[in-house]
């Protein structure tokens, strides 16, 4: 019998939020040889300067398709209204719905605070339903999960209550042009709705190939931006090469799922060192 291929789920309240935060670790994960799948919990039709509604959602759903391409990923965007997701029981059970269908090793998903209140819901019902995937009475037409999948949480620089945990880091040097592949299929994000969002809009290039170009630079930026503030624990982990590195995810562990083991490390992310 084979072992099956790691499973990686990125369940994001957006459907950009994936790759902002995991891009490189998800395309590290594809390229050693584990599936990957991206959820949207909503629809992402509230992203956007100018457009809104059913043809923001549609809009989305093709670059999201277009993003997960890059690395050959799966993704689903789940029909909630961008803006108005609860942590309700109806979305407990989808999340808990799809961890039983994927049977994920490792999820990662927003932290429990957050700026968004999309994210926050969404945090709170994966924490929730990472126990009861184990509890056989709950959604019963679905095979129960015995062990609850390794959680982790996207980066994200707020400090209150906690500063994120660096407890997992990932060089993602090599695969920088994937991350910057898959951020410039959400155009509509990266080119229109972020840059309006941090009054920055007239500094994207008209041009196809100079806004890629600037969409790097300003990755690059952002990556070592992350970097910087989490130095002590890139030196901790890589020694002295990791004085000078820039291209780094950091993720925290969830106490609410499995532990990240030294053997779970070694077979689900032989490519984090
Ligand atoms: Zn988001």
């Amino acid at each position: 019998m084979t072992t099956p291929a790691p499973r990686l789920l990125v369940l994001g309240a957006h459907p950009d939020d994936a790759e902002y935060r995991a891009a490189g670790l998800a395309s590290l994960w594809s390229r050693a040889g584990g599936d990957v799948r991206f959820v949207s919990a909503t629809n992402g039709d509230a992203g956007h300067p100018t457009e809104f509604g059913a043809a923001l959602a549609a809009r989305r759903a093709t670059e999201a398709a277009a993003s997960a391409s890059v690395i050959g990923a799966e993704h689903a965007i789940w029909d909630h209204a961008d803006g108005f997701l609860v942590p309700d029981l109806a979305l407990r059970e989808q999340v808990l719905a799809e961890l039983r269908r994927w049977r994920p090793d490792l999820v990662l998903t927003h932290r429990l605070d957050d700026y968004h209140p999309d994210h926050r819901a969404l945090a709170h019902a994966v924490r929730d339903a990472a126990y009861l995937v184990t509890v056989p009475a709950l959604l019963p037409e679905l095979p129960v999960q015995r062990r609850p999948p390794v959680v982790a949480y996207l980066a994200d620089e707020f400090e209150r209550p906690a500063p994120l945990r660096a407890d997992l880091l990932v060089d993602v040097s090599e695969v920088f042009d994937d991350i910057v592949a898959m951020l410039d299929a959400h155009a509509s994000q990266f080119y229109q709705w972020l840059p309006f969002n941090q009054c920055i809009e007239d500094q994207v290039p008209r041009d196809a190939d100079a806004r890629r170009d600037w969409l790097r630079a300003q990755t690059l930026e952002r990556y070592a931006a992350l970097a910087d503030r989490h130095r002590e624990d890139i030196v901790a982990n890589f020694g002295v090469d990791g004085i000078e590195m820039q291209r780094v995810e950091v993720f925290e562990i969830s106490e609410y799922g499995a532990p990240l083991t030294t053997e779970a490390c070694a077979r689900l992310l032989p490519f984090a060192g």
